[in-house]
């Protein structure tokens, strides 16, 4: 997209996250549901097809400017983006970066319209961090794979249209080299959804189990049509997404910030307003730099990812410093509302949980930390 199409659209969308959504944020948060028009919006805006080709119907951003977007979306609440995140992220890349022609022909067109939602079904009971253990099997049977197994806290489920599954091809292999992606109809024989879960926050989108009871996928429908690669399908995306999620945390970082400063300047104690408390501006002033740290980190490492470098260390230094600021940020924000920040009618408290998933999902804060030692060995030559 060319720089002036890009800061428009920037506009735009920054125009309909404070005009449209910000107001919805409690009904939403009230009600667990999204109207649909705001879906049909998105839809319209392009965002399910945010990093899908043009050939294919998306908007095809690169990272960089899919990041400048996603600050944008972080303003508002969380649940909001979960509309179309599985769909910009692993639900659509896999299928883009190793899926054949025929698969990228069949799905991606509807899923970058939002006529398809993609689920990512990789998490299961006792494979969290360790994803490579998953046990979730599918067996060739002629020309179908039978897939059993259970899925756990899976993003969209419950509106899924389609599921890029991770299922274990080859039981001798205990590792990733034994596993594989599929892309599997949600409406198959056998495929049964839990309750949507009872989170903490980000109310409005909706994780459950999903159980897979024989069922018959065609083998047809194996991404690339290669088995055991689909842990390194998955892999391949994973710098993309926790890039996605940094944005995100910056993004809602702002907000709080905006939110604390505008409560500091109106509430008065002691006979003048808190922010002319030097304690009070302390806390912003971190507040600020550190979310302005990682909005430096996140632009630098997006615009080097999309210029082709591997940033696996620098994407998980993302995803770290990112959710882990956002946290302090919120806890600083609702400190700022003293008790009002306990209380539901203030935007805070509602983010104050909403951000707690950032240092959980997409790899876990110590999982981030993990992969940084990992590469800094590496590099050491250790
Ligand atoms: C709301 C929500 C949405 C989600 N959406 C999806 C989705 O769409 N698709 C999907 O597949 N999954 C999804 N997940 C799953 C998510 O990715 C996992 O919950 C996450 O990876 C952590 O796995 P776990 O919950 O099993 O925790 P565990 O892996 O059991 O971790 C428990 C604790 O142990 C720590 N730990 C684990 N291993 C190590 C180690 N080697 N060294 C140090 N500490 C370690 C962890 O950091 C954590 O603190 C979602 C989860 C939630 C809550």
């Amino acid at each position: 997209m060319d720089a002036d199409t890009l800061a428009q659209f920037r506009d735009t969308l920054r125009r309909f996250v404070r005009e449209k959504l910000v107001p919805l944020e409690a009904e939403v948060a009230e009600t667990d549901h999204i109207p649909d028009e705001i879906r049909a919006a998105f839809a319209e805006m392009g965002l399910y097809g945010l990093s899908i080709p043009e050939e294919y119907g998306g908007l095809g951003l690169n990272m960089a400017e899919e990041v400048d977007l996603v600050f944008e979306l972080g303003w508002t609440s969380p649940a909001f983006r979960s509309q179309f995140g599985t769909n910009v992220g692993i639900g659509s890349q896999g299928i883009l970066i190793d899926g054949t022609e025929a698969q990228k022909q069949t799905y991606l067109p509807k899923l970058a319209a939002g006529d398809m939602i993609a689920s990512f079904a990789l998490t299961e009971p006792d494979a969290g961090s360790d994803a490579a253990s998953l046990r979730t099997r599918a067996e060739l049977r002629g020309d179908v794979y039978v897939v059993n197994g259970a899925k756990r806290f899976i993003t969209n489920a419950p509106h899924a249209s389609i599921f890029t599954l991770m299922a274990r091809t080859d039981p001798s292999i205990k590792g990733a080299g034994g596993i594989t992606a599929f892309i599997v109809d949600a409406k198959s024989p056998g495929i049964k959804i839990g309750k949507p879960d009872r989170k903490m926050g980000q109310r409005g989108s909706h994780t459950a189990d999903v159980i897979f009871e024989d069922v018959e996928v065609p083998a047809a429908n194996v991404i690339g049509l290669k088995p055991g690669q689909g842990f390194k399908t998955a892999m391949k995306v994973v710098d993309r997404g926790r890039l996605h999620i940094s944005a995100m945390c910056v993004g809602a970082a702002e907000r709080l910030i905006h939110e604390a400063l505008a409560f500091a300047v109106q509430r008065k104690q002691f006979g003048q307003p808190i922010a002319e408390f030097q304690l009070i501006q302390a806390m912003l002033a971190d507040s600020k730099a550190e979310s302005y740290a990682a909005r430096c980190m996140v632009q630098d490492a997006a615009r080097r990812y999309a210029a082709g470098e591997n940033v696996s260390m620098e994407a998980s230094c993302c995803k770290l410093y990112a959710s882990e600021m956002v946290g302090r940020v919120a806890d600083r924000a609702v400190q700022i509302h003293g008790g009002s920040g306990y209380i539901q009618d203030y935007a805070v408290e509602r983010f104050y949980r909403d951000v707690r998933l950032f240092r959980l999902y997409e790899g876990t804060s110590q999982i981030q930390q993990l992969v940084i030692a990992r590469n800094m060995l590496r590099q050491a030559g250790a």
